[in-house]
């Protein structure tokens, strides 16, 4: 199986509600997607989102970085020469994870395809069902409690309640929240780094004595507070997930020989693909430490391909596959399915993928 060409295209789907973090608000998703062609007539399919505000990766670089140097790289390949074929894709521009991640997932489709295997069980895995969790954005405590009215409504027993943007207020956007999901339902938090490292553990210190009862927080300080993450972790009553702190398995060794964090949050974004992510859960699950499965802001494709890897790690404990869920449309045809909190992976061969809708994709020169 010969790659012969790589398709660059757009999509974009607006989101049920405008989403809100520390960091920013979006009210849709603009996604680069990825196409690889072979001579057997199998399609490859990829996405990557431009999450500038945390990776860096801005549309014209993700476009910029395959165009200009990974498609080079591959075009005339052989797919069942898989893994050179990963690590010219890693080696042949530093940085760029996103456009990596995107040219990762179709590389494992079409080696899917060729063995006519669904990629979890390519990677050794047999669960076929996972549970998200829920994202409620940055607002007010009232709107907050509607939009958790709303996620219960329907059907969703875990909220990933956006913080850190006030820190003065966010004590009640989560009592609000805790009032309307009653005691019985999951609530992690994630402070996207907005918090420092005593201001975290006084404010976590507070919500815990509310009784607002937090499953664990995520990314309380900066990304590259290395020493602060490890303080949270140490001092603080709730547990500490690391997720801009940990884009690949150097950071992830890092932060597991430091025991600067309690969990990891594994996107593929961040790490450049399942080949990168594979490392990471497995020096995770080498030190004991449970990861979860994060997304962006992103459609099926990519969530999909996050999806294979979540039913195929048994270290990976947490999901946070909320990007379709978002969505007020769906653009892709195949893959996993949706079905609110309740995701099934797909027993396509491959990643699953068959499509985009007619007319839903602008593909670019
Ligand atoms: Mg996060």
């Amino acid at each position: 199986m010969k790659i012969t060409e790589v398709r660059l295209g757009r999509i974009s789907v607006p989101l049920r509600v405008p989403f809100k973090t520390a960091l920013r608000s979006v009210s849709s998703v603009e996604d680069v997607v990825v196409e690889i062609h072979t001579d057997t007539g199998a399609v490859g399919y990829g996405e990557a989102p431009p999450t500038g505000v945390i990776t860096g990766d801005t549309t014209g670089a993700i476009v910029g970085a395959i165009r200009d140097h990974i498609a080079k790289t591959i075009v005339g390949r052989d797919v069942d020469d898989f893994e050179s074929l990963i690590q010219a894709v890693n080696s042949c521009v530093v940085h760029n994870s996103s456009a990596k991640a995107a040219v990762d997932m179709a590389l494992y489709d079409l080696y899917g395809q060729l063995y006519k295997l669904p990629v979890y069980k390519l990677l050794g895995g047999s669960r076929k069902q996972i549970v998200t969790d829920i994202t409620i954005s940055v607002n007010a405590p009232d709107e907050m409690a509607r939009d958790t009215q709303n996620a219960i409504d329907r059907g969703y027993d875990c909220l990933k309640i956006k913080v850190g943007k006030d820190p003065a207020r966010d004590i009640e956007r989560l009592a609000a929240v805790r009032a309307v999901a009653g005691p019985d339902r999951c609530i992690r938090i994630d402070a996207n780094q907005g918090w420092n490292a005593k201001q975290a553990v006084r404010i976590l210190n507070q919500m815990q004595d509310k009784g607002l009862d937090i499953e664990f927080v995520e990314q309380p300080v900066p990304a590259w507070d290395i020493d602060g993450l490890k303080y949270v972790t140490d001092h603080s009553p709730v547990p500490v997930l690391a997720d801009e702190s940990v884009f690949g398995d150097k950071d992830a060794l890092r932060i597991l020989q430091m025991h600067a964090a309690d969990y990891l949050n594994i996107k593929l974004m961040k790490c450049g693909g399942i080949y990168n992510a594979l490392h990471i859960a497995s020096l995770a699950e080498t030190c004991g430490v449970e990861c979860m499965i994060g997304c962006m802001l992103e459609a099926k494709i990519s969530v999909n391909a996050a999806v294979h890897l979540a039913c195929a790690k048994q270290i990976i404990t947490k999901v946070d596959l909320d990007g379709p869920s978002l969505c007020s449309e769906d653009h892709i045809l195949g893959g996993a399915s949706f079905d609110e909190q309740l995701i099934t992976v797909s027993d396509a061969p491959g990643m699953g993928i068959t499509g985009i809708l007619p007319g839903k994709i602008e593909y670019l020169k």
